[in-house]
């Protein structure tokens, strides 16, 4: 019997079994999903044991790196101290050696030690470059400063091999920005050192130069071109990445870490610009780089007070109003300030000041007045003063700029700025007009002027009395030995303290301090010294081995005046005392470019301790000298006065030169100022016959000398 559809119980079974398959098929599902789920969950559990293992392994990493990166910092910290002291005492030691083979023998040494330390220096910035470890500071810094920097420490180096350096500056790039003035002056040292290296004759150019500005930044561009062996076309395509050498044999003759570029590359990719090179073999290359720098919103130089204090300035225009806002805009600083309201009035005053022996230091003359104008003026003054009283010109004009600098060039006018004149421009330009650094057409050419050589700085160095304060007495006989060598009287203390007690007794030109000390650091040291009675502007230099930006911004900020690096290149160390130093010379540039009018009245007459520096400690040799000195000067002034009456210049300014010496070798400072000065003006190819008053001061340091002297020749044996 066949079953019917509709056959209920067969129905029923037909369900059933489908309700059986369908539960089955849900435990299947059910057990699919939990097994699923469990494969999931211990998959999340195995992705959190690999995130945990994962960022401990990250953790562990960064820790490596940061132990990685402190080592290096340590390892170059410990390889730098005593190739600090090797590079030192190989110089101290070469420069008194007197056997040739002996000195050649200690300049190689010294020479190998810089390598070395360059290496170590190196190997340190790419790492930390690498590693995205470098901290760019960010403070105001003047173009021309950096400039300097690079013009001080090459200039010996490309004079020594006959290439002429020059720098040209467009004066559209604005003067004052912020930026990391190091890591600048670091690449353009890079480059400039290359092409001197690579250059055998002709020149190398520094130009600064502008891509683009606007309201809050300028990309500038530096570059460096040379005239020296080229690179090819193949070898231009590997350079600036790390180790690259382009040519091995060269590379050995002329040394180097190839890192170089690499550094450079980084540091101007940091600094928002980028690297390139251009080159021809045998015609010689250009390297340069670009950098976005933001402009500095107030007017910055070294330090702009101390260049322009005391100095005498006469406000030329016959605009009222126009002299009332110069004077305004200097009432502010430490200047004594005339005014004249037209080019024959500024004639009279400044002829009746220079008679009057109280010359002006600068002169700001409007451009275009009626009858004598300000070229005119500058002209006509130039004819009836001696130059060594003449005012430095600054012109100001209320036209095009271009069209005055043409004009005033013609009329030897250093300084031009245009109306409407603000604060930061006047200070600005009058520390150029003082310092001579902007040439007539306003690019500056400054290499030649600037042969940085160590004994440059001997004449502004000689009688500084300098604190040297560090724990090291090694590092304390180096200091103490550069220095002396320069004419400074060292005195040393071995901490922080013992530097603040000195200091309050006073009379210190400046001190330099190592900042890691025990008992007193560094910076509290200077700190406590900045709070002492007169102590308020004594320049505190700091000397350190630490690299850190962030640092040299503390320090700043606790009174340090500036930082010079360890290990202290002789140059820098004699630029930087001698830069801040009361009086003393901003770099080689401005030293010859010194005033020589300056009031010589605070120099010492005699200063037995420099003269005993000279003569290395010997009190008798200084009686001996002093009896030989009077014997031989005593009727020098009848003699000089005499060859000057005749006309006969050239010897009167020999006769200077050779005092100039002799008195300052025995620390008679004042008859030695005297006297330089003087042969200076003399030696001019068109020097005239000093003023009376002059050879009135000369007379009376050379008659208050002789008299010193003798006081000293006849008194007892100490
Ligand atoms: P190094 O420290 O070896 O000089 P750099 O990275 O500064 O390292 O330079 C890498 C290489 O590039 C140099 O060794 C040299 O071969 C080449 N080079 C750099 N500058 C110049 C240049 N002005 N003229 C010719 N070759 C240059």
């Amino acid at each position: 019997m066949s079953s019917s559809p509709e056959d209920p119980s067969l129905r029923i079974q037909q369900l059933e079994k489908r309700l059986e398959r369908e539960r089955r098929a849900r435990e299947e599902a059910e057990n699919i999903a939990e097994r699923a789920t469990r494969d999931l969950y211990e998959r999340i559990q195995e992705l959190e044991r690999i995130r945990v293992q994962l960022s401990e392994a990250k953790e562990q990493a960064d820790r490596a790196n940061q132990a990685k990166s402190a080592f290096l910092a340590n390892m170059s910290h410990e390889i730098r101290t005593p190739l600090t002291a090797i590079i030192g005492l190989a110089y101290l030691t070469m420069r008194r050696a007197d056997e040739p083979r002996l000195r050649k023998s200690l300049s190689d040494i010294h020479e190998s030690g810089n390598h070395l330390l360059g290496l170590v220096s190196d190997i340190l910035d790419l790492s930390k470059l690498e590693a995205d470890k470098i901290v760019l500071d960010d403070v105001d810094l003047a173009i021309d400063g950096v400039l300097e920097r690079v013009s001080t420490m090459t200039a010996a180096r490309a004079q020594a091999q006959g290439l002429e350096l020059a720098f040209s500056l467009d004066p559209r790039v604005p003067r004052q920005v912020r930026g990391d003035p190091v890591r600048l002056a670091q690449i353009l040292l890079n480059y400039v050192s290359n092409a001197i290296k690579f250059t055998e004759r002709g020149e190398i150019t520094v130009r600064v130069g502008i891509e683009e500005q606007d309201a809050e930044s300028a990309l500038l561009r530096f570059s460096v071109s040379d005239t020296g062996i080229g690179i090819s076309p193949d070898d231009l395509s590997r350079l600036f990445r790390p180790f690259e050498q382009v040519d091995g044999s060269d590379t050995r003759s002329h040394g180097g870490s190839g890192l170089g570029l690499a550094i450079c590359r980084r540091l101007a990719e940091r600094m928002g610009g980028s690297v390139g090179a251009t080159s021809e073999p045998g015609r010689g290359s250009v390297f340069w780089f670009t950098t976005r720098l933001r402009i500095a919103r107030r007017a910055v130089d070294f330090s702009p007070r101390r260049d322009i204090e005391g100095r005498r300035i006469l406000v030329v225009d016959d605009n009222p109003t126009a002299r009332t806002v110069i004077s305004g805009l200097l009432s502010s600083f430490p200047v004594h300030v005339e005014t004249a309201a037209s080019g024959a009035e500024a004639v009279a005053h400044v002829v009746a000041a220079e008679k009057a022996g109280r010359p002006f230091h600068v002169l700001l003359l409007d451009w275009r007045m009626p009858e004598l104008d300000g070229i005119a003026t500058a002209r006509r003054i130039r004819e009836l003063v001696p130059q060594s009283s003449c005012p430095a010109v600054l012109l100001i004009t209320a036209h095009g700029r271009e069209e005055a600098l043409g004009a005033a060039a013609e009329a030897g006018i250093e300084v031009v700025i245009s109306k409407p004149v603000t604060e930061s421009t006047l200070i600005d330009s009058l520390v150029r007009a003082i310092s001579g650094r902007e040439s007539p057409l306003g690019e500056q050419a400054l290499g030649d002027a600037r042969a940085a050589r160590v004994d440059d700085f001997a004449d502004s160095l000689r009688g500084r009395r300098v604190l040297v304060v560090d724990d090291v007495p090694m590092n304390l006989e180096i200091i103490r030995g550069l220095l002396e060598v320069a004419g400074c009287t060292v005195e040393t203390a071995d901490s922080g303290l013992e530097a603040v007690e000195r200091a309050r007794k006073g009379e210190l030109d400046v001190i330099l301090m190592d900042i890691q000390m025990p008992v007193m650091d560094g910076v509290t040291a200077a700190q406590e010294i900045r709070r002492l009675p007169g102590c308020e502007r004594l320049p505190v230099i700091a000397v350190t081995a630490n690299v850190l930006e962030s640092d040299h911004r503390h320090y700043r900020a606790s009174g340090i005046s500036e930082i010079i690096a360890k290990p202290i290149e002789p140059a820098t160390l004699y630029a930087t005392v001698a830069r801040h130093a009361p009086g003393g010379a901003r770099a080689p540039l401005s030293a010859s470019a010194a005033d020589p009018a300056a009031p010589s009245g605070h120099i010492p007459l005699f200063d037995v301790e420099a003269a005993l520096g000279f003569l290395g400690g010997n009190r008798d040799l200084l009686v001996r000298s002093a009896r030989m000195f009077v014997a031989s000067n005593e009727h020098d002034v009848e003699q000089i006065l005499a060859l000057i009456a005749a006309a006969d210049l050239k010897t009167a300014s020999r006769r200077f030169h050779r005092l100039k010496g002799s008195a300052a070798m025995l620390g008679c400072r004042r008859l030695s100022e005297v006297s330089a000065a003087l042969e200076r003006d003399l030696k001019a190819a068109d020097a005239k016959a000093p003023a009376d008053h002059r050879l009135r001061d000369f007379s009376e340091a050379m008659g208050q000398t002789l008299e010193a002297l003798r006081q000293h020749a006849a008194a007892p044996p100490h």
